[in-house]
């Protein structure tokens, strides 16, 4: 398969809109979805890691095909995204604090 893992963002400027993403089955006949939480993923490989990299290397539980495409969830009034790191720019692994620092707009950069 000819895919573009590698243009894919780095889980820190994925952890930057929130703190897990929805994921599918690259398998184009196979409808599996789950939910890929990116603070293990840092944890184990650090923030600059490629999420397609990461990405590629998943693999099904109901098909058993490598390879998972992303579906970012930038959040909703019911469902606040939650990011790991604040979005201002300039401070590249701020964490994120909403109750305190970035109270007043991290999110609005
Ligand atoms: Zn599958």
């Amino acid at each position: 398969m000819g895919h573009d893992w590698d243009g894919y963002i780095s889980i820190l400027d994925a952890a930057r809109i929130n703190d897990h993403c929805r994921i599918h089955c690259s398998n184009p006949s196979c409808d599996h979805a789950g939910r890929l939480d990116f603070a293990p993923i840092i944890n184990r490989h650090g923030p600059n890691v490629g999420l397609g990299k990461i990405l590629r290397t998943l693999r099904c539980q109901k098909c058993g095909q490598r390879g998972a495409f992303p579906i970012t969830l930038p959040g909703t009034k019911e469902n606040p995204a939650r990011p790991i790191y604040c979005p201002l720019s300039g401070r590249s692994t701020h964490r994120c604090d909403p109750l305190g620092e970035c109270k007043d707009g991290c999110r609005l950069g």
